[in-house]
């Protein structure tokens, strides 16, 4: 089966940690005038798995000190559309913390996402993109408070581009209580949750209070089954589960692919969306994803169908938008 052919959805995606290797040298280039000085792309990529989350975390500095003007930040956001689109990717929620730097506010690095995103309505056809904007859990409360504010705002000029918003970061020293107030914020204003959820084994006393507030998909639940009571109740709620499986080998939090949870998920029939996470710093694709997925689980193509049109169900598109992409996947298959 060619995997690249076949139309696909993505729903976790982060902007910075999206970039290829090319793009990264791009973008080094744009900022030292073509000096090849101190470049470092590899230090970029995790190239084998690692111990911890940590050190994960750590690779995406580089990507955000290439990202820090509005021009570069636009540049990056342009590649990794096209570079979504190269892969057939139709559909793309991409995600990204509003970040302030010397030569931006947080407001100016969400407009000039936006905007990126609208000029490549044009220049790349082939792909609808969406943007949830992510709350930094180790940037704390208030600057979450003031995103989902901010978000709120940006949104009124975009009311189709921004869907939802998404909590990530490393969860270590926070504590998700605290983020009810903002989270609860967006909500009441209609943008969906997109929650990393039990990405580490250190988060599992949070996981029941994150599943009794809710959100609309999940990201990761690795740890979900560590208790029966999360695990009952993440089954029950139906909260589609967004299963980045090599970003989770890379990082060390699954021992293989066939242990991989989306293998549990499936087999209870729950909803899972494939996703890449981070297709630049764990040197994938979603074809990649879709592929190991595959060949690790024995999925049939009606099975990989299935799947693809249940993720379009769990997306943030509005009806029109999910009704046009599932005709489309379904053409495809009949073809
Ligand atoms: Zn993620």
């Amino acid at each position: 089966m060619d995997y690249k052919s076949i139309p696909k959805i993505e729903l976790h995606a982060h902007l910075n940690g999206s970039l290829s290797n090319k793009n990264i040298l791009e973008l080094h280039q744009l900022k030292y005038q073509g000096s090849d000085q101190g470049i470092n792309a590899d230090a970029y990529k995790v190239q084998k798995e690692l111990p911890d989350l940590t050190q994960c975390f750590a690779k995406f500095k580089y990507a955000h000190e290439l990202t820090d003007v509005p021009e570069r930040l636009g540049r990056a956001c342009e590649n990794v559309i096209r570079d979504f689109q190269e892969d057939n990717v139709v559909y793309l929620e991409l995600r990204t913390t509003p970040r302030a730097t010397e030569h931006m506010s947080r407001e100016t690095y969400l407009a000039t996402v936006c905007e990126a995103i609208r000029k490549c309505e044009k220049t790349c056809p082939g792909i609808l993109v969406k943007l949830i904007p992510s709350i930094d859990r180790s940037k704390g409360v208030q600057v979450a408070e003031e995103n989902v504010e901010l978000t709120r705002k940006i949104r009124e000029k975009y009311p189709d581009l921004i869907v939802g918003i998404d909590l990530s970061g490393n969860p270590e020293n926070t504590d998700f209580r605290d983020f009810r107030k903002a989270l609860q914020a967006a909500r009441d204003c209609g943008l969906k949750l997109a929650l990393h959820c039990a990405e580490t084994a250190g988060s599992v006393s949070e996981n029941l209070e994150m599943l009794e507030f809710g959100m609309d998909r999940m990201g990761h639940g690795t740890f979900m089954d560590e208790s029966l009571e999360t695990w009952k109740m993440l089954l029950e709620k139906r909260i589609p589960v967004e299963c980045c499986v090599r970003s989770n080998l890379k990082c060390g939090s699954v021992s293989s692919a066939e242990n991989h949870h989306i293998r549990k998920l499936l087999e209870a029939q729950h909803p899972v969306a494939i996703c890449t996470d981070d297709s630049g710093v764990f040197d994938t694709s979603l074809s990649s994803e879709i592929e190991l997925c595959a060949k690790t689980f024995k999925l049939s193509r009606d099975a990989i169908e299935e799947i693809t049109l249940s993720t379009i169900d769990q997306s943030f598109a509005s009806p029109s938008e999910k009704s046009r992409l599932k005709t489309l996947v379904h053409d495809f298959y009949r073809k």
